[in-house]
């Protein structure tokens, strides 16, 4: 009775709720009038992506729903590699602006939607393009190495970029004497000094969410959870990172899991990660660490802007769009292939 309860309330909710603000423009592909919804938005999202030759490409921090549907879910560096291979011919990418943009830049002949353009990212936005060039002119003889999590201007000024998963083997391809700085996330430049055994100059950026762990609550959950293993994401600060058994990227999080003959999980990253490692591992147990205060701030505010009734407008409207320039994206893209090269 309470299942049929509440599958009525969702289709009720489906069929009442007033559009988001991104629905300007008229329907297309499927004929619909611009302010339906259909009852069974993950159908008509198969429909459309298969009509249309699209690809829907996730990160691991988006809702269940929209992992479930997705064509791809990976971290930045796989969903990179997956944007430079497409042959689709529409791009619906579900995650945050950074990662749209460089969809953009590998493909400036294709239309790339991101299904809210609001979805930023605070290290992105705490680097901005013209403070960051006047940083940079403060260290010539620096190369300049770039986390992908950064707006299209900075990568512009950048000689090579990273990801949290081939961060390391960036720095490492320099000479031990090549100067470098490191831009924007702050934790991850210094969790790289520690692995790699070089000086980085850093800039002062950082993730709202990662620097949210609490030091205090994670030791409390290692205590409540003995056998339990902590896994965390670089982008944490110093002192969390120092109670982590394991530290990698998002996918590196997940193949941990994986190989692991543990069976418990304290996990110190976004917990959208969390719904594939359930998949993978659905016999093991996986602990979400709390942030300050136990409020919600765990959960990326930018990421978690996508939902899957924006995801079905955006590929019924093929809007939002990712519009960049051609002279910003050739730029752009230079040090982003370069990276990929490395990969
Ligand atoms: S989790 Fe942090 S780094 Fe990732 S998109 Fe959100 S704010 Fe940016």
């Amino acid at each position: 009775m309470l299942t049929i309860l509440l599958q009525s309330a969702t289709k009720l909710r489906t069929q009442t709720m007033s559009l988001p603000t991104l629905t300007n423009g008229h329907a297309n592909g499927c004929g619909a009038p611009k302010d339906y919804l259909p009852l069974d938005i993950a159908a008509s999202i198969r429909e459309l992506r298969s009509k249309k030759n699209a690809i829907i490409l996730a990160h691991y921090y988006q809702e269940s729903e929209i992992q479930d549907i997705a064509d791809y879910i990976g971290d930045s560096l796989g969903l990179a590699q997956q944007a430079a291979s497409t042959k689709a011919d529409l791009i619906v990418f579900a995650g945050v602006r950074f990662m749209a943009e460089t969809a953009k830049i590998l493909n400036p002949q294709r239309k790339v939607v991101l299904p809210d353009l609001d979805a930023g990212c605070s290290l992105a936005d705490n680097c901005p393009a013209d403070q960051f060039a006047a940083f940079r002119s403060q260290y010539p003889n620096h190369v300049v190495v770039s986390y992908v999590n950064c707006s299209v201007e900075v990568k512009a000024l950048s000689d090579i970029l990273c990801t949290s998963t081939n961060a390391v083997k960036v720095i490492q391809s320099f000479p031990e004497d090549q100067p470098i700085l490191f831009a924007p996330d702050q934790h991850l430049g210094r969790y790289l000094v520690s692995k790699t055994g070089r000086k980085l100059v850093l800039w002062p950026g950082s993730c709202i969410v990662h620097e949210t762990f609490d030091h205090q609550r994670i030791v409390k959950l290692k205590a409540r959870y003995q056998n339990a293993l902590v896994i965390a994401h670089p982008e944490c600060t110093e002192a969390v990172l120092a109670e982590a058994d394991f530290i990698g990227s998002t996918s590196q999080l997940l193949q941990f899991v994986k190989d692991s003959p543990k069976a418990e999980f304290i996990v110190v990253t976004e917990p959208g990660i969390i719904h594939q490692m359930e998949k993978a591992c659905p016999e093991k147990k996986f602990y979400p660490a709390p942030a300050e205060d136990g409020c919600a701030c765990n959960r990326c505010p930018f990421m978690r802007l996508n939902t899957l009734e924006k995801l079905y407008l955006a590929l019924r409207d093929e809007s939002p769009t990712i519009e960049l320039s051609n002279e910003l994206c050739e730029r752009a893209r230079q040090p982003l292939e370069r990276m990929l090269a490395l990969s």
